[in-house]
């Protein structure tokens, strides 16, 4: 699991604030259950067999095992519970895991409920929105070309697939993807199942539109935000396991642009993180757009695809 340190703190702040709640709930229940007759009682005859068993065991006498005598109090106790109406697990029914108690682990390793927090975490953090709820690779249908396009829009679009499992299946020893090809191709919806399909095995993915990415970093180089939160963006975008950035080309390419993507690209790996890039251009405007290093660098890291045919976002909606 790929989360940052700062993700796993606010996990473990919310188990600490779970624990608080349950023990709350533990507390306020035990009061409603000693205002049934008979109940304090029985809880006192507990608490006096568990006292005089530890001074047993310190006295280095042959204590005697009050697990029966336990089992049966308890018992009394459930029956007293159901009798005034409460369900017999009423008092410790308090957690909103019973399987890890809301400690977050299970016999040492994490809890289900702990998994699933990390990868909503990682969901909310991945700038995704609500992209993966409908785009995923079960849903991405091949039929829609051969409907539409050409047979051989059919094998472009089937060789990218099949590369984008196979990138999934082996990550991280994989080699960086570019689709490139025009709108509508399909591009968009094969980043996105492979971001949505490595988060759901616990990696740390960030998802950009060109656009948005060089706003957001050209608004912290240069607007009035504290550099230290420019800092932390890039460093994410640097330190995820794999960055996203949808329609290369759509953004307004500048000399700031062209210098923070040879930034990410070379950064990233350096630090063998990978890289998924989808763009409308072709490598010759690929090669005209950035400096001739970006280029090179795209040529020699990325394995590329080309994605042919008509727009099928026309021909879904169709
Ligand atoms: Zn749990």
């Amino acid at each position: 699991m790929a989360l940052t340190n700062e993700q796993y703190d606010i996990i473990r702040k919310e188990y600490d604030l779970r624990l608080l709640a349950a023990a709350d709930k533990a507390r306020a229940r035990a009061e409603e259950a000693a205002r049934i007759p008979g109940y304090s009682a029985l809880e006192e005859r507990a608490s006096a067999l568990i006292r005089s068993f530890a001074q047993g065991l310190a006295q280095g006498a042959g204590a005697v095992s009050c697990r029966e005598e336990l089992q049966r109090l308890r018992q009394e106790k459930e029956q007293l519970l159901q009798g005034a109406g409460y369900p017999a697990d009423y008092l410790e029914d308090v957690y909103e895991c019973p399987l890890c108690r809301d400690t977050g682990y299970v016999d040492g390793h994490k809890c289900t409920c702990f998994r699933k927090r990390e990868i909503d975490l990682l969901y909310a953090d991945s700038h995704l929105g609500f992209l993966t709820d409908r785009i995923r690779f079960s849903s991405l249908r091949e039929d829609v070309y051969l409907k539409g396009g050409t047979e051989s829009d059919v094998q472009h679009f089937i060789k990218a697939r099949d590369a984008s499992l196979s990138f999934v299946e082996n990550f991280p020893a994989c080699r960086n993807l570019l689709f490139t090809g025009s709108v509508g191709t399909g591009k968009t919806a094969l980043s996105v199942c492979i971001a949505g399909e490595l988060i759901d095995r616990g990696f740390r993915v960030i998802y950009f539109s060109a656009v948005s990415l060089f706003e957001r970093l050209s608004a912290e180089r240069f607007g009035s935000r504290e550099e230290q939160e420019e800092q932390r963006l890039s460093s994410d975008l640097y330190s995820c396991d794999l960055l996203v950035i949808d329609d290369l080309g759509t953004e307004l390419t500048n000399s700031f642009v062209a210098e923070q993507l040879f930034a990410l690209l070379n950064e990233r790996s350096i630090r063998q993180n990978r890289t998924v890039i989808s763009t409308n251009l072709d490598l010759e405007q690929l090669f005209t757009l950035y400096a001739e290093r970006i280029f090179s660098r795209i040529t020699s890291e990325f394995d590329i695809f080309r994605l042919t045919g008509p727009d099928i976002r026309r021909l879904t909606a169709g």
